[in-house]
């Protein structure tokens, strides 16, 4: 009666989805299952990646997110001891601006690893059945005639350079550049990072600069509470004693102890993306090697500015891009037309030859202007 097994949904279906719903809320709202005034699905029901949503689509978490929520509790528990056992006697014997500024860098960081871990991270929508079949039929037509074609590659010129852009057999499509298919959610990911499991989400092109604030301003938020932690437990065993002061605040000695081991990692961890931002790579390119030892000095990374401040500014403050992959909108139904493919969603996979390199174009423009 059901068959469990997993099957790509076409965004065109209207019918229930087997394999891929999500979390579906129940529809038995009435005596009538099949009839005419079915309630429409939004496309984030039967959105085939392997990611959880929220808020009906709004939110969006990798399906694997417990170690989300173990980086979440330790920022919450490590700053809520520091609030309750440090920051009262911290600013009762020295100012009260280090709760202040501890209390900002908190919220900055919690808003931050928010809109990291909710944000969709630049996925782009797969090809439809009909787009697909259309690009599959126009590769056949330029390949010779073996029965096996060799692997699927286009070659497209960003800034002086060749760039190779890799066909993606799950998505349908050609890879934009810079872009690469994350096997833990499943997706390809415009200008993809890496998969970060302490965020519980990708990181690419529209939540990078996010991810980036988050380590840098953690760093920042470890650095303080470290120091001040040191800073009150040297002030309370000069008055009480070193062992008395143990005994009596083990909550600042649990701090300490977190902090002094997360504290080296996070540092490090910002320092790399700090190079990475000044040079407009990604960790995926940097741990790749995508433009260096390849073809001599000569062959250098086609999206850098040359510039340290330049590359900052477009990493950073760059335009915001909208989502594409539309999870709030509605499943329109099936016209069943194989000949149509004009999706309201923008694909590569759609596109013909000379189109597809324009678009590469625009989007290598985007990417370096
Ligand atoms: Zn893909
Ligand atoms: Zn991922």
């Amino acid at each position: 009666m059901k068959d469990c097994e997993y099957r790509q949904i076409p965004p065109g279906v209207a019918g229930p989805a087997p394999g891929t719903v999500v979390s579906s809320p129940p529809l038995s709202t009435g005596p009538e299952r099949a009839g005419p005034a079915r309630r429409p699905r939004r496309k984030w029901e039967v959105f085939p990646g392997r990611n959880r949503f929220y808020c009906g689509g709004r939110l969006m978490l990798a399906r694997h997110s417990g170690v989300f929520a173990l980086t979440l509790g330790l920022i919450l528990a490590t700053s809520g001891l520091f609030f309750a056992f440090d920051c009262p006697f911290l600013a009762s014997h020295l100012t009260l601006a280090i709760p202040i500024i501890a209390a900002i860098l908190f919220f900055f960081v919690i808003s931050c690893l928010l809109q990291t871990s909710f944000r969709d991270p630049g996925i782009l929508p797969r090809a439809t059945p009909s787009e697909a079949a259309d690009l599959e039929k126009r590769i056949d037509s330029m390949g010779t005639s073996t029965y096996r074609p060799p692997a699927r590659t286009m070659e497209v010129v960003i800034n002086k350079y060749v760039v190779k852009l890799k066909y993606c057999y799950t998505c349908k499509m050609f890879r934009p550049p810079r872009t690469s298919h994350c096997s833990v959610c499943d997706n390809c990911v415009e200008r993809f990072d890496h998969h970060c499991p302490w965020v519980g989400n990708c990181v690419g092109k529209r939540n990078y600069r996010y991810f980036y604030a988050f380590i840098l301003s953690l760093s920042f938020l470890t650095a303080f509470i470290f120091a001040c932690v040191v800073t009150h437990l040297t002030l309370r065993s000069q008055r009480d004693g070193f062992l008395a002061t143990l005994k009596t605040t083990p909550a600042s000695v649990l701090e300490l102890v977190i902090c002094f081991f997360s504290v080296w990692s996070i540092l490090g961890l910002s320092g790399f993306h700090t190079y990475l931002v000044a040079s407009n790579l990604t960790t995926n390119e940097d741990i790749k090697g995508s433009w260096s030892n390849k073809r001599g000095s000569e062959f250098a990374n086609p999206y850098s500015h040359k510039s340290i401040l330049t590359n900052c500014c477009a990493v950073l403050c760059g335009p915001f891009h909208p989502s594409l992959i539309d999870r709030r909108g509605f499943i329109q139904p099936d016209v069943g037309t194989p000949a149509s493919p004009k999706s309201e969603i923008p694909s590569f996979g759609a596109k013909t030859d000379t189109s597809m390199e324009d678009a590469c174009q625009d989007f290598a423009i985007s990417c370096t202007a």
